[in-house]
């Protein structure tokens, strides 16, 4: 199951998941971590906690994810606790409230809060989804980044002033452009450092 982390712009391979020095913009993303490659048997446990409803799966694809930190990537525990300090918070992608009522719930709440409790970190529904967007999956990356630009905005009620540092939450990478999006909400709104972080890719 284990990959290769590689950087969220170019997608060369990169130490950590950390974005190269050369490819960071002032509102991208500085790294993303994923714990492997959206194929058998992961994606298959990942299709059954988002379209059957085993929500069971976010803690148990959480625990492996942390279990393999350790062992292989202990960069990625160590950039978290060195900046304790500042305080990271996990944020989901958020998902329309559409769709969240059709499936009754949003994998990536589920993903961050099993995520947040384990680390002891700080939990936030930090963004809301401001229009619908078609599916990705079919979509070509131009046509993605189309669709998902200006679909996200800071939730009413919540202010990223005292949690500068975000671990952005989502299921799968593909092309990248969702979270690119939502990492440009957030940066634009104070966060001083994203970092993406799915199961698959
Ligand atoms: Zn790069």
């Amino acid at each position: 199951m284990q990959t290769d982390l590689v950087c969220p712009s170019c997608e060369d391979l990169a130490m950590g998941g950390q974005t190269h020095p050369i490819c960071k913009k002032r509102f991208g993303l500085d790294g993303l971590w994923s714990l492997g490659i959206y194929q058998d048997p992961l994606r298959s446990a990942i299709q059954k906690l988002k379209y059957k409803g085993i929500t069971e799966l976010a803690d148990i694809l959480i625990d492996i994810t942390l279990e393999y930190w350790v062992k292989y990537q202990p960069f990625v525990l160590d950039q978290i606790k060195k900046d304790q300090g500042v305080d990271w918070v996990v944020v989901p992608v958020p998902l329309y409230w559409w769709r969240v009522n059709s499936r009754g719930f949003n994998q990536s709440s589920l993903i961050g809060q099993s995520l947040s409790k384990k680390l002891g970190l700080d939990y936030s529904e930090a963004l809301k989804r401001t229009r619908y967007t078609k599916s990705q999956v079919k979509l070509k990356e131009k046509d993605r980044r189309k669709n998902i630009f200006d679909a996200f905005a800071i939730s009413p009620d919540y202010t990223l002033h005292p949690k500068p540092y975000v671990l952005l939450i989502d299921d799968v990478w593909t092309t990248g452009s969702t979270l690119r999006e939502c990492c440009y909400v957030l940066k634009k709104n104070g966060a001083k450092k994203v970092w993406a972080l799915t199961l698959a890719r």
